[in-house]
């Protein structure tokens, strides 16, 4: 039979083709999720990595300007 994703020749009773790597039997791979759920889960997790980069930079800016100011040189 032809592998579905390369096209490629493998044995009929191939579980996993030989050209490109992937499963062909169903049961071996991976629970596809659906796509937008996926998505969704991508864009919270950048959403979360970005909101503790500000977290940090915000923390290291009050950090600098106390610092700062401890030494008098903002006003
Ligand atoms: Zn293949």
């Amino acid at each position: 039979m032809l592998c579905p994703y390369c096209k490629g020749e493998i044995p009929d009773d191939a579980k996993k083709c030989m050209n490109c790597g992937e499963w062909v039997d169903p049961a071996y791979r991976k629970p596809q999720n659906n796509e937008q759920q996926g998505c969704l889960a991508g864009m919270f997790e950048l959403f979360a990595s970005v909101t503790w980069f500000a977290l940090l930079l915000i923390i290291a800016g009050i950090a600098v300007y106390l610092f700062l100011d401890w030494n008098g040189l903002v006003n």
